[in-house]
């Protein structure tokens, strides 16, 4: 009664919740082309986690900077773990640049 115990303030990752892990397996199953949208390799569900060709589910959209929207299967391409992988890092290293608190506070103007 009154406010589920589970809400929280602060924001959960929306990869980490059964609701997404539910839906990405659905959407997995209606994918009848699992080829990799980034490489156009082949990718198989049935190999073992971090196999460089693994089924994964990649967002269009970083899920980082768009939480609300991890849910929107349109925006969910399928990639192989590599490609998967290499585009996450990428954006890690983004973040890394662009984090305000990572600036220099000698700037000159
Ligand atoms: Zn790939």
């Amino acid at each position: 009664m009154g406010t589920p115990a589970h809400r929280r303030l602060v924001p959960v990752n929306p990869r980490d919740t059964n609701a997404y892990r539910t839906l990405r397996t659905q959407w997995l199953d209606q994918q009848t082309d699992l080829t990799c949208h980034w490489c156009h390799q082949p990718t198989s569900r049935d190999l073992p986690r971090a196999h460089p060709r693994k089924t994964t589910v990649d967002h269009l959209i970083e899920v980082d900077l768009a939480p609300d929207i991890a849910l929107d299967t349109n925006l969910w391409v399928v990639a192989c773990w590599t490609c998967n992988s290499a585009r996450g890092a990428r954006h890690a290293r983004t973040k890394q640049r662009t984090d305000p608190n990572r600036r220099r506070p000698s700037r000159r103007w």
